[in-house]
């Protein structure tokens, strides 16, 4: 009988990461990769934020020890999130009804997400969008749950076709988990509308699932403080959901790992019993999250000039993709194709995915440098702004 490594295969490499590394290895002036999800500067740079910059330069010099923060992480940083998730004034809040946790970035969250989930019920298959972000799939089976499929296709008028999505959560087991993306649907760009999120909080209490909510993109769509008004009904609606907030974007944080998960219980009481699970599992994976990026945030959320700073850094980047968004559009637009044009002014934040033909990724990538992934989704911020009707075209091959 083998046993050791040789029982294992080698894995196939992570395609967004193959492309990564082979956007790096090409030579060829003026390539474009629309690969990864990161946020572009103009000159293709991702840059450190100027307010991050400023709370970095802060934190240097306050810093006195690295000694470990707890499980929960710094303890101005959890509630810090929690108020930009739930807004100042919730009444959730105030009630004690929402525990949270530093944790090593978005995904790190997820998989506390997915351990609590495993917990309260290790049969319970998660229920994520068809398409969704990979990883999503990827976080359950390392967690030991299985993942099944709701469809998610946008309705033409900036929200989502509802029935379909019904029909799949009607047909889940009572005590399954529903993941449901906040702004910015990460690969589609396409949202729910306020009224659906409502929709979606009396499926999840008519079939008793227990809802995570992920936010990886908040400011990107409309704007900090609109943004979220869909997932705060739908939070105000249910007694419980998971939350997992992603300070990698609108932060640009991405290498420090900085996220939370915050806990909503029915009862301050209910938070704590969570509180003391959610420890256990960050005990028994990383033990204690990681330091720099949650204080980064938590010192500029905690003084208003550093707040106000940030905020406009977030408008700024959501400018910027917007006016590529409208740009690109107005590109495929003047060539023959209103209905992608259309599609990609109705969608949110860095994403969509283009009606690519089968094949198609590899071709342009070949022929023009062009990267993006196979199944046609784009960041939109790696869009070159000089050269969009050029790319609009050579794109419109595969289309
Ligand atoms: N959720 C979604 C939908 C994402 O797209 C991402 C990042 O791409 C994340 C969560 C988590 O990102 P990170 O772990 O880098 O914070």
């Amino acid at each position: 009988m083998a046993t050791g490594i040789s029982v294992l295969d080698k894995l196939p490499p992570d395609p967004l990461l193959g492309l990564m590394a082979a956007f790096r290895e090409d030579d060829r002036t003026g390539k474009v990769d629309l690969g990864v999800g990161v946020f572009k500067t103009a000159t293709g740079e991702t840059p450190i934020l100027r307010s991050v910059k400023s709370a970095e330069a802060a934190l240097y010099k306050a810093e006195t020890s690295k000694v470990y923060e707890g499980p929960q992480g710094n303890a101005a940083f959890g509630p810090a999130v929690a108020e930009l998730a739930y807004g100042a004034e919730s009444s959730i809040l105030k009630a004690g009804r929402v525990t949270a946790f530093a944790a090593p970035g978005g995904c790190g969250s997820l998989g506390l997400a997915a351990g609590f989930i495993r917990k309260l019920n290790p049969n319970a298959a998660v229920w994520l969008s068809a398409p969704s972000w990979p990883n999503h799939a990827h976080i359950c089976r390392q967690f030991g749950l299985t993942s099944k499929d709701y469809p998610y296709q946008g309705d033409g008028e900036g929200g989502v076709i509802m029935a379909p999505v019904q029909a799949a959560l009607q047909s889940a087991a009572i005590g399954d988990a529903v993941l449901i993306q906040g702004p910015c649907h990460n690969p589609t760009g396409i949202d729910f509308s306020e009224a659906q999120w409502l929709e979606l909080a009396a499926i999840c209490n008519e079939k008793s699932l227990f809802p995570i909510i992920d936010i990886a993109y908040h400011g990107f769509a409309r704007g900090l403080d609109v943004d979220l008004y869909g997932v705060r009904a739908f939070l105000a609606e249910v007694p419980e959901a998971l939350v997992s907030y992603s300070c990698s974007k609108n932060f640009g944080l991405y290498r420090e790992r900085a996220g939370a998960l915050l806990v909503q219980a029915a009862n301050a009481d209910q938070a704590d019993t969570a509180r003391t699970h959610i420890a256990s599992i960050a005990r028994a994976t990383y033990s204690m999250p990681p330091a720099h990026g949650a204080g980064i945030v938590a010192m500029i959320l905690a003084d208003a000039g550093l707040t106000q700073m940030w905020r406009d850094e977030v408008d700024e980047m959501r400018d910027r993709l917007l006016s590529l968004r409208s740009g690109f559009a107005r590109a495929l637009e003047s060539i023959g194709h209103p209905s992608v044009a259309k599609a990609l002014r109705d969608q949110n934040g860095m994403f969509s995915i283009l009606p690519i033909v089968e094949g198609g990724a590899p071709r342009i990538r070949e022929q023009f440098g062009i990267y993006m992934p196979g199944s046609g989704r784009i960041n939109i911020a790696g869009l070159p702004e000089d050269r969009l009707d050029e790319v609009a075209e050579r794109i419109a091959t595969i289309l």
